[in-house]
């Protein structure tokens, strides 16, 4: 793991693709640790796609991989993902 990252703001070109709302001001639980957070806390890497590590733990959060035709996300590290929507 390099000790170079950017906050979690940098996924939200990677998974505006994916999801029709902000996933950066979503809540997550970490798995690892059960921290509680904004996924724009996050510590974000670059490798062959971008890591996002907890910032408490280091544990990984999610992974986005972009393909020329297809994304890979793992949540995994995701114990729980609390989303706001407009009510019903
Ligand atoms: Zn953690």
């Amino acid at each position: 793991m390099s000790d170079t990252w950017v906050d979690g703001n940098m996924l939200a070109g990677a998974l505006g693709e994916i999801f029709a709302i902000d996933l950066t001001a979503a809540v997550g639980r970490c798995a690892g640790c059960g921290r509680v957070g904004p996924i724009a806390e996050a510590r974000v890497y670059q490798a062959a796609g971008l890591v996002a590590r907890c910032p408490r733990c280091a544990s990984v959060l999610l992974r986005v991989v972009r393909a020329p035709d297809r994304v890979y996300l793992d949540l995994h590290g995701l114990a729980l993902l609390e989303l706001a929507v407009p009510s019903a």
